[in-house]
């Protein structure tokens, strides 16, 4: 950000308010913007013509605005600042780290105790099921950092490895790098790069509000699932496959859709049946969101390689990671000894440091035994404030992590008009007067239809006033947006 106008009173200062970037702002009439809001003048931010609200600082579950406002942030940005914003102990430990005199080291030449401490921190949370965490800076690193490990397992053995195939599942989103897009099933964000997208073979999402059939039983309906991936093995030859690739719980694609009982583990066994990998996507619903450390815990299915971000750090250090198991330590260690990869911003101390005291904190404050309490009270609020609204078609979700999914029609869950942008109008409803409230709005399409949804994902920290009030504030703007549309 090089210069950019703040606008706290809707007055371009320097100069009257018809710029040359009026235009670009959507601003040509000369309008001024709205209050405590910021032209994005230098800053390449995704929507050119908006103008954003300014935050200047945060607490808690608190945001606050240039304008005045203070905001209720009940998603923790995207899913990130799971102990909230502002935790003096992080900023502390951050500190010491700096004071250090080295945030930063090369990690081709280096290692930190720091970051020893956290891998370590990372594998005991699995239950030694992995063995080995590959620190990077963001959860899209992580994919790609997956991608090429994934690939190479297979080449150490066999440089003629057919192996070349990726399955990945419709109504996903693994991040927005070329190869990470190319995992996602998320329409929108491909349609501008799909001639770069390597070619990911699919499967349908585990989308059970849309896909089970009445009276299908949770046996039945993995079963069917498992009988589709199969069938996807088999036609592109079971030795082409590398491995499948899911979200436990989809995040920004769908909105907070859980896998059913039973899937992760119907899925792992097909893909050892053919000694092809099972992948696990916890960048969003990953360390502690959904109630336990990793969302696999709750079936107890390890994965043979999985991504985590976002929670890692909490948003106090852009820090993501892979998780790796010993198989295929054992394979590289047999092999070059060597993961070809590598980038300039990994492995900080800096980044260790933020980790390691969230990480502390979560453990030592009880917070994902928080987030398996105040999340049950969450689903309960939601569902008697919203479960009868008409234009609510499913709220589901676990731990802090819950998503509504709006329809047109109840019976027919006939999406909206995408052209209507409804999960869109709920968000500026929510984050609006008399509100002030996040929610994250998203689109998804699954079977050619576009559905829109929000997201909830609040910090680990909120206690029940919190949930009581985001449950009641998201209604309350739900409500309001489907009046105004009729
Ligand atoms: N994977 C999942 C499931 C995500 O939700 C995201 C981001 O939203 C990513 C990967 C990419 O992470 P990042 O935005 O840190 O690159």
């Amino acid at each position: 950000l090089l210069k950019s106008e703040l606008l706290a009173d809707g007055q371009t200062p320097g100069h009257n308010n018809r710029s040359a970037n009026d235009h670009a702002n959507g601003h040509a009439n000369g309008e001024p913007l709205p209050r405590g809001t910021m032209k994005t003048e230098f800053l390449l931010d995704r929507d050119l013509r908006k103008a954003f609200p300014v935050v200047t600082g945060g607490q808690g579950c608190y945001l606050y605005l240039s304008d005045g406002r203070t905001v209720l942030d009940a998603t923790s940005g995207a899913a990130v600042s799971c102990i909230g914003h502002g935790d003096q102990r992080v900023i502390d430990a951050m500190t010491r780290q700096l004071n250090t005199g080295t945030p930063y080291l090369c990690s081709s030449f280096w290692s930190s105790e720091i970051a020893e401490e956290l891998c370590k921190e990372l594998i005991r949370g699995t239950g030694y099921e992995m063995s080995r965490a590959y620190l990077i800076a963001s959860g899209s690193e992580a994919m790609e950092a997956t991608i090429k490990l994934s690939r190479q397992y297979f080449f150490e053995q066999d440089k003629n490895t057919p192996r070349v195939n990726f399955i990945a599942r419709e109504g996903s989103y693994h991040g927005n790098t070329i190869g990470a897009l190319g995992i996602s099933g998320h329409v929108a964000r491909r349609a501008p790069y799909e001639p770069f997208l390597m070619n990911v073979h699919r499967v349908s999402a585990c989308y059970a509000y849309r896909q089970r059939r009445a009276s299908e039983s949770d046996e039945s309906f993995v079963a069917r699932k498992a009988a589709e991936l199969e069938a996807k093995f088999q036609e592109l030859g079971p030795e082409t496959v590398i491995g499948f690739i899911c979200e436990p719980v989809v995040g920004a694609a769908l909105g907070c859709v859980p896998y059913v009982p039973g899937y992760l583990g119907a899925m792992r066994a097909i893909c050892h049946k053919h000694g092809a990998l099972f992948i696990l996507d916890e960048v969003m619903s990953g360390m502690g969101r959904c109630g336990t450390l990793h969302t696999w815990q709750d079936e107890g299915v390890s994965p043979d390689l999985q991504t985590i971000g976002k929670g890692l750090g909490g948003g106090y250090q852009p820090i993501a990671a892979v998780l790796i198991s010993q198989k295929i330590i054992d394979r590289l260690l047999d092999g070059s000894g060597q993961f070809v990869h590598g980038q300039t911003y990994q492995s900080m101390p800096i980044q260790a440091a933020a980790a390691l005291e969230v990480q502390r904190i979560k453990r030592e404050d009880g917070l994902i035994e928080n987030v398996s309490t105040q999340g049950a009270h969450l689903e309960r609020m939601l569902k008697s404030l919203l479960g009868e609204h008409p234009n609510v078609g499913d709220i589901r979700g676990k731990g802090l992590f819950w998503g509504l999914e709006f329809v047109k029609d109840k019976q027919t869950k006939e999406p909206f008009d995408p052209k209507l942008n409804v999960a869109q109008r709920v968000h500026d409803a929510a984050i609006s007067e008399p509100f002030n409230m996040t929610m994250y709005p998203g689109t998804g399409t699954v079977d050619g239809h576009t559905g829109d949804h929000i997201i909830l994902a609040p910090t680990y920290i909120s206690t029940t006033e919190n949930i009581e009030l985001i449950a009641r504030t998201a209604a309350a703007a739900v409500n309001q947006v489907f009046k105004a549309l009729g």
